[in-house]
């Protein structure tokens, strides 16, 4: 993945509130600065910044330094492009080229609509690292996209629990999965336009995409697919989400301690701060976790992560702890290959719905507001859009402008899925207020609840009636001091969601 100061994750931040969100946490200390050079200044002397293989062994507090090369790795075949000079107008135009994007464009275009889409850098291959339940990817036959799969996975309450996971975890192959939609988009007609969307123009049955390039594309339908920047998507209420934030690196070490079978989904320990004062009661207040997949006894993604909070936290204080706790580990990082600034927006209102736009993805409020999660939803959320969309384009219905999209933003947000966000908002809502004691209290409630109710939170299969079944179970399963806790922090979030639920009717 490319330096810390890589454009692609540190989100094309087009919104105010979230120029405002990259002031707060993407200031990149000075020594996070990328030289031009292979090579870099490393405790005052030259140093071989990419030091794979080498012998030379690194303490935890010199991570930082060891930035890893921008990679910016390409799909290697030709993308049929969009000829601007024939002025084509198309049925669908997908704005966006991630797995949101990509997944819509490629299933419009199966059904024999003409499909373009834009994006800044088709080729690119996504530069996040996403972590996925097998089953989920099992039940949309993408078993084919993952490239690394560990048997369950184990969270660390504190130092004396843990509670083992016996659910598969896996690693998507980013590039598998790219290519795999590439290639079905390419063979189903869809091209490729390499820009970005600057502007909308509605017509009555139309729209007009205009790009920085120049280009102007007409299309029967646009599809925002692009991610947190929220590019065309509306928004009417005051944007106030809570923020996922994580610094991860993708390590050779020289060995660590975690078991290679299973991943690390949360390590909520916190003796590495014994001897830090400061930044044990920083933590304690506002804790971060480690997310761990260890790959072999020596190759290891690690990611330091708060889970929510609002604001959100520094990347450099999140930087900081996790120094210290790889040091406390005794992990030795040989080199860094790839490393991933992570600012996820969680919860907050949905965009309009409906409206001439339609959307999919991190634009259209798609991110589980209690996990940060959304690449499994999503991709299972794909089909739904498509398929909404070839209807109500095709003959039979006949519908276009206006009236097209808001059939498709009825199938996207439903009103059992708008109640299941607001479950989750709430959820949220909770998460936030409660420190490192309470956070375990919580997650060790959680955690013990039947499988079917953690699972079904998780991938957000559970709806409204099932879902107060599971808030009474973790309510039955956690201890008194964390009930006392729940019910006097989680009153005021509840009856905000009782409003909200009633005031949302169909
Ligand atoms: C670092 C990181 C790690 C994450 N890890 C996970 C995980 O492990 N599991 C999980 O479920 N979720 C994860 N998420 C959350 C979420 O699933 C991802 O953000 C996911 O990439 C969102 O998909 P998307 O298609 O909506 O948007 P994106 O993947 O962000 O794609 C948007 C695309 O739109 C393009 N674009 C932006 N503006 C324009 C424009 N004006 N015109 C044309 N194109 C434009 C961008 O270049 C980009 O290619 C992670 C998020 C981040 C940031």
């Amino acid at each position: 993945m490319g330096t810390l100061l890589r454009t692609h994750n540190r989100l094309e931040l087009l919104h105010p509130l979230h120029e405002l969100a990259e002031r707060h946490f993407l200031s990149p200390s000075p020594n996070l600065l990328q030289t031009p050079s292979s090579t870099k200044l490393f405790n005052g002397k030259p140093c071989q910044r990419r030091c794979k293989g080498s012998s030379i062994r690194i303490s935890s507090s010199a991570i930082l330094d060891l930035i890893p090369e921008t990679k910016k790795e390409l799909l290697e075949f030709d993308l049929p492009l969009y000829d601007p000079s024939k002025r084509l107008s198309v049925d669908l135009a997908v704005v966006g080229g991630g797995p949101a994007g990509l997944a819509v464009a490629q299933q419009v275009s199966e059904a024999g609509l003409s499909v373009v889409s834009i994006d800044p850098n088709p080729k690119l291959i996504w530069p996040n690292n996403y972590g996925v339940w097998v089953d989920e990817f099992e039940a949309m036959d993408l078993l084919d996209c993952l490239d690394a799969t560990w048997s369950g996975a184990i969270v660390y309450i504190d130092d004396l629990s843990t509670k083992s996971l016996d659910r598969p975890y896996a690693r998507v192959n980013r590039k598998n999965l790219k290519s795999k939609m590439m290639k079905k988009c390419v063979n189903n007609g869809v091209r490729f336009h390499q820009a970005k969307v600057v502007k909308v123009i509605h017509e009555e049955n139309k729209s007009l995409l205009i790009c920085n390039d120049g280009v102007t594309i007409e299309a029967g339908v646009v599809l925002d697919a692009t991610g947190f920047s929220r590019c065309l998507v509306q928004y009417d209420k005051p944007y106030n989400p809570g923020y996922q934030v994580a610094y991860g690196i993708l390590a050779e070490v020289e060995e660590h301690p975690f078991d290679v079978d299973k991943m690390v989904f949360m390590d909520w320990r916190d003796s590495h701060l014994n001897s830090k004062a400061e930044m044990k009661e920083r933590n304690g207040k506002i804790p971060t976790f480690l997310y761990a997949m260890p790959f072999s006894s020596n190759r290891i993604f690690l990611e330091e992560t708060s889970l929510v909070a609002r604001p959100g936290l520094k990347m450099e204080d999140i930087q900081e702890r996790m120094v210290a706790r790889l040091e406390h580990l005794g992990i030795k990082i040989k080199s860094i290959e790839e490393d991933e600034r992570c600012v996820i927006p969680m919860g907050g209102p949905l965009p309009v719905i409906p409206q001439r736009v339609v959307g999919i993805g991190g634009t259209a409020g798609m991110v589980h507001p209690s996990t940060g999660y959304m690449v499994a939803r999503t991709l299972a959320a794909a089909p739904i859009v498509a398929k909404s969309i070839v209807r109500y384009l095709g003959s039979e219905h006949g519908h276009a402008g206006d009236e097209l999209s808001t059939e498709v933003w009825k199938d996207l947000w439903p009103i059992e899925r708008r109640r299941q966000r607001e479950f989750f908002c709430f959820g949220m809502d909770i998460l936030l207020k409660l420190d490192l004691e309470g956070t375990r209290r919580f997650f060790d409630a959680f955690f013990d609840l039947e499988p079917r109710y953690w699972h079904g939170f998780l991938s957000s299969r559970l709806f409204l009636p099932e879902l107060l079944f599971f808030g009474l179970s973790l309510f039955s399963h956690a201890s008194n001091t964390s009930r006392l806790e729940i019910m006097a922090k989680g009153t005021l979030p509840l009856v905000n969601m009782v409003n909200n639920l009633v005031r949302d009717r169909e």
